[in-house]
């Protein structure tokens, strides 16, 4: 999706949504599942012919916090 081919139906119809910004909070966020203020915010790329979202954290500050917070997929999910 970043180098513009949606993943689902391959249009290279794909938007770029503007890059975070937590004051505005004008493209989305995610929150880490915690204290208030721990929101990570996101990038979306949306196919503007079938309609798929993706969304990426684009800041490596932010990632590192999801690597410390989140536990990893394959991990058992005993939530
Ligand atoms: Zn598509």
């Amino acid at each position: 999706m970043k180098r513009g081919k949606c993943v689902k139906c391959g249009s290279t119809n794909v938007r770029r949504g503007p890059k975070p910004n937590m004051w505005r909070n004008s493209t989305g966020m995610i929150p880490l599942g915690s204290a208030w203020g721990t929101n990570v915010g996101v990038r979306n790329y949306i196919c503007a012919d079938c309609g798929y979202v993706e969304s990426y954290v684009v800041n490596d500050e932010d990632r590192e916090k999801l690597r410390k917070k989140w536990k990893l997929a394959s991990e058992r999910d005993d939530d």
